[in-house]
């Protein structure tokens, strides 16, 4: 049985692909800012903070073995207009969705190289794709992970390990739903249903069967691609 490892585990995207690699038969340890304390397979780790990983992930290789999968999904969103945009929000912002990336990859790579046999998935957000105003610093970090994912492909393809992106697009989570009751969204999440050509909110079942087939060992000839799951809205 393989070992994955979901950052943002306890919430969301995150949630939805754990529940999913536990029933395709792995373990699946999650770790997040708040964990569940009744739940043996979720570590506590701020991903900003490479010590924090280190030790989550020390007590993950006791339990259940190395890590053969990495997905990352921890995240954090903000909305501010750029001319109001302090640089310690910029650098937070930054920090927990791409310095979070960099830690987890470089904790989890040791395993995957002495396996010869690795996955990564980065959950980014379609607005790589679209841009988004008033979210430049969540923007700037998503595309860097879709850049990180890209040159890490090419890097460690040779090891056996496979490195992609999912940026979704509104997916049905406590953070839309925060976002919408904060008036973020342009309209009601039913508005933006209209909006979308598949008529239907995204679910994290949608991510997690995207992110399952990329782990699949069917999927061993795809890397440092950028699979959007989002109804259609980016093309
Ligand atoms: P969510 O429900 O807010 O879940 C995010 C999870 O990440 C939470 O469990 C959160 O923990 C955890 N987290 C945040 N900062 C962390 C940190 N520093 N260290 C460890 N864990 C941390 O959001 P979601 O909608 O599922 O989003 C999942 C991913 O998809 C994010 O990367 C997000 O940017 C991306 N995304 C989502 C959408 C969408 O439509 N929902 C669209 C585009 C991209 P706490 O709750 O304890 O803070």
């Amino acid at each position: 049985m393989k070992t994955a490892v979901v950052t943002g585990g306890a919430s969301g995207i995150g949630l939805g692909i754990a529940e999913r690699l536990r029933g395709d038969g792995f373990h699946v340890a999650t770790l997040d800012l708040n964990p569940s304390a009744d739940d043996d397979y979720a570590f506590q780790a701020d991903v900003t903070d490479p010590e924090q990983i280190a030790a989550a992930l020390d007590a993950v290789r006791t339990k259940f073995g190395p890590v053969a999968v990495l997905v990352n999904s921890a995240g954090l969103d903000g909305f501010k207009r750029f001319g109001k945009l302090s640089f310690a929000e910029w650098q937070r912002v930054i920090d927990v969705n791409l310095h979070g990336v960099f830690h987890t990859i470089q904790a989890v790579l040791p395993d995957m190289v002495e396996a010869g046999w690795g996955r990564i998935v980065n959950i980014s957000s379609s607005s790589t794709h679209s841009g988004q105003p008033f979210m430049a610093h969540y923007v700037a970090a998503k595309s860097a992970v879709n850049g990180l994912t890209k040159a890490l492909a090419l890097e460690l393809g040779p090891s056996g390990i496979t490195v992609n992106a999912v940026p979704p697009g509104f997916i049905d989570t406590p953070m839309l739903r925060k976002n919408e009751q904060a008036q973020r969204l342009g309209g009601t999440v039913e508005d933006h249903i209209q909006r979308t050509p598949v008529r239907r909110v995204g679910t994290p079942a949608d991510i997690a069967a995207a992110c399952a087939f990329l782990i699949s060992e069917e999927a061993s000839y795809i890397t440092g691609q950028i699979f959007g799951v989002n109804g259609g809205r980016n093309t």
